[in-house]
């Protein structure tokens, strides 16, 4: 219980790996604040849920993040954020010359700016309260790229600045900025993609996760919500209290090429 009278937001939490992070600081102890841009019944029922289930004080606040004021405000209303898991992000692929220039700057804002918008809130609170960590959810493709998918790399390459920069602002304080670089990660959306990409290649399940999906990700598994949300917590914990700016990556090798 080494996070209990913390609380941390994650943003993006309402599935997948915001969803699976908060799960494991949860266990931890902490009190969590779960968001995305919905505000439905099962959104605050899922945040229930979680706090009864690891005796937590678990709230959810619906937020745009592609909103500067909306994300600026889901910190505000937080009213405290002694952990900042930056999480939101969303894709979409086209060659650059064909990018629809809306979908560049919601992504750029979702992925990239909302980060930043959601640390300027919550560094004072962390300054206030002597303690803080900020973890963002980069990607592999915030160290290296792919076609098609240039507002999402680029945006994740910016996280990865970012990143390094707030650790050397607050390099004296006890407070750490790290960003982790996932690679494919097993969540609902992936799941969903598989039985589609048995069909197009006519392939099994197994094959088509080994031979298509996870071809440059040499371990050749996917990553796990788990995997990640222990990762959080490792770089959350005293052990890590050294270990600022910088990535880690969980991706099988994908980097390693
Ligand atoms: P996901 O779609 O399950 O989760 C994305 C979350 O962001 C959801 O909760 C969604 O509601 C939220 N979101 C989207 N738009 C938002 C907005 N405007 N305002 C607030 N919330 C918004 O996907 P995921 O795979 O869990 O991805 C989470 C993060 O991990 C993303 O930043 C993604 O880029 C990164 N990532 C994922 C993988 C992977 O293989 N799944 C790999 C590398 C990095």
């Amino acid at each position: 219980m080494q996070f209990k009278g913390k609380t941390a937001i994650i943003t993006g939490s309402n599935s997948g790996i915001g969803l699976g992070v908060a799960r494991s600081l949860a266990a931890q102890g902490a009190d969590v604040v779960l968001n995305s841009f919905t505000d439905r019944p099962e959104d605050h029922a899922l945040a229930a849920d979680l706090g009864r289930a690891f005796g937590v004080e678990a709230r959810y606040i619906a937020a745009d993040l592609a909103d500067p004021a909306a994300a600026r405000s889901l910190v505000e209303k937080a009213g405290r954020c002694d952990i900042l898991v930056n999480n939101a992000g969303i894709q979409h692929v086209a060659p650059v010359d064909q990018f629809p220039v809306d979908k560049w700057d919601r992504i750029i804002a979702i992925n990239l700016s909302s980060a930043f918008h959601t640390a300027a809130i919550a560094l004072p609170m962390m300054r206030s309260a002597g303690w803080g960590r900020i973890v963002n959810i980069a990607s592999a493709h915030g160290l290296t790229a792919s076609p098609f998918k240039s507002a999402y790399i680029a945006a994740k390459h910016g996280v990865v600045g970012l990143t390094k920069t707030i650790a050397l602002e607050t390099a004296e304080e006890p407070i750490t900025c790290n960003a982790i670089c996932p690679g494919y990660v097993l969540t609902p959306l992936v799941e969903a993609q598989i039985p589609d990409q048995m069909k197009v290649h006519g392939m099994d399940r197994e094959t088509v996760i080994r031979e298509v999906m996870l071809l440059r990700q040499p371990s050749r598994e996917f990553a796990t919500v788990e995997q990640l949300g222990g990762t959080t917590v490792f770089l959350c914990s005293d052990a890590a209290a050294q270990i600022t700016g910088t990535t880690i990556s969980v991706d099988g090798g994908w980097t390693a090429l």
